[in-house]
């Protein structure tokens, strides 16, 4: 399979079509940004990790029963995905105060929440991704009730899966951001699940692995990144 014309680029990843027009490559960039990518950088190897560890994640799912765009990982840094249309909408899910629940609310982190808080954001740069609700996402027409009832259904499903995954494997998953796409009239998982859109905390020290590392200049980067590979692939 081979890259025909580039689609799109993003902070971390850039997308091409190929010869089948059902089929996209998505390849994975060493670049990394937050905070609206005022703060940029580069994580050498990240994108060769976060590659292999989206594979991991997205076959486990697959599994579990959630419908994902992978297909096939192509090489170090390219895996075959179905073509969607992104619904541009951000789900995260929470099990853990951090980040923009802490900052929103001004709670402490690292309490656990006795229910996962599901947030919907608007995939809207300029705009910092604000926080939207039901309300918003039907009268925006940004996807319909029937595929918001899947978004949200699939989306504790794969927190359901990941959480005991990760829990297996000594580690916390805190929260994470989801992104899905319509696919031949159905609602599937897109993007990318990796330490760039998940938190996760090392049970008991709750040592950051993830790309809080790379926000907090926490140092290790590169080296922790690796370390969630190769829990992943065990
Ligand atoms: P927060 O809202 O606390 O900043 O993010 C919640 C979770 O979603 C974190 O795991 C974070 O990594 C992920 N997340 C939210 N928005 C984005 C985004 O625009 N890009 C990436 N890579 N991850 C995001």
């Amino acid at each position: 399979m081979k890259k025909v014309k580039q689609v799109y680029e993003g902070k971390a990843k850039k997308l091409f079509t190929t010869e089948d027009e059902d089929i996209f490559i998505q390849e994975f960039k060493d670049d990394a940004t937050a905070f609206d990518a005022t703060k940029r950088g580069t994580i050498i190897g990240k994108g060769v990790v976060n590659n292999k560890i989206s594979e991991k994640l997205f076959t486990l799912l697959e599994a579990k029963g959630v419908p994902t765009h992978f297909i096939k990982l192509l090489n170090d840094r390219d895996m075959a995905v179905k073509k969607v249309e992104i619904v541009p909408i951000e789900v995260t899910i929470r099990n853990i105060v951090a980040g923009g629940m802490a900052k929103l609310l001004d709670i402490e982190e690292g309490i656990i929440l006795n229910e996962p808080v599901l947030e919907y954001h608007y995939k809207k740069d300029e705009l910092h991704d604000p926080l939207i609700n039901d309300c918003h996402i039907f009268a925006m027409k940004l996807a319909t009730k029937e595929e918001l009832e899947r978004i949200a259904e699939l989306s504790f499903k794969v927190n359901d899966a990941l959480k005991e995954f990760f829990s297996s494997k000594n580690i916390d998953l805190v929260d994470f951001k989801l992104e899905f796409g319509r696919c031949k009239g159905e609602i599937i998982l897109a993007d990318e699940i990796s330490p760039d859109t998940c938190r996760f905390w090392e049970k008991g020290t709750k040592r950051k692995m993830d790309k809080d590392r790379f926000r907090r200049d926490l140092g290790n980067i590169e080296e922790t990144y690796q370390e969630v590979l190769k829990i992943v692939s065990d």
